[in-house]
């Protein structure tokens, strides 16, 4: 599609999460009052991601075809009327069956969400220990980022990825635990069967 607005997420640069936040607040200051707060167990290219999630700033159908990139502002997956980032990263039906595969995964009830915000504080409702509830929280991270590059593999390659998704969630969020998280007691082949 010769679409280059996209590209900025797959460069292996690693991103200065400050550098470009400060440059996005400066140019585009967001139209609410979500707060996010960076992990240190992902790279901080996630952070960014899910922090522009959260306000609207990822290149959705919708957005592009706000700033007339785009013909259409439909989900280019399931055909709805208007691609936002609650929609592909929540509740487009690629990204409904990631999260129960995730919810399943991590032993907790399938609840009912409908927005990157919502997500995120799930951890914290949890009765689980400090631990644990970041290691959930990064593996929500890991399914956010995910999804959203099984969705551009979709589009721009496409590719069908099926079960994929949930594949590169456990091993993605495995490494960056073992390796940022210091959690060396993670074992891999126990954390592909149950995060818990
Ligand atoms: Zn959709």
């Amino acid at each position: 599609m010769g679409l280059d607005t996209n590209s900025w997420i797959d460069l292996d640069v690693d991103f200065s999460t400050k550098i470009i936040r400060q440059e996005i607040e400066e140019n585009c200051l967001p139209s609410n009052n979500q707060v996010y707060h960076d992990s240190k167990w992902v790279s901080s290219k996630v952070n960014v991601f899910v922090w522009r999630a959260l306000i609207d700033r990822i290149q959705t159908n919708g957005a592009l075809n706000h700033r007339n990139i785009m013909p259409s502002p439909s989900c280019t997956s399931c055909g709805a009327d208007y691609e936002t980032p609650d929609h592909t990263l929540i509740n487009c039906e690629h990204a409904v069956k990631v999260w129960h595969a995730i919810f399943s995964w991590c032993k907790i009830p399938i609840i009912p969400v409908n927005s990157v915000g919502q997500i995120l504080s799930i951890p914290n409702t949890l009765p689980v220990t400090p631990d644990t509830r970041k290691i959930i929280h990064t593996v929500f991270l890991t399914g956010l980022w995910c999804i959203w590059k099984a969705r551009n593999e979709r589009i721009f390659n496409k590719s069908t990825m099926s079960n994929a998704t949930m594949g590169d969630i456990k091993s993605l969020s495995f490494l960056w635990l073992n390796s940022r998280g210091k959690l060396a007691t993670l074992k891999w082949r126990s954390w592909t069967k149950s995060l818990l």
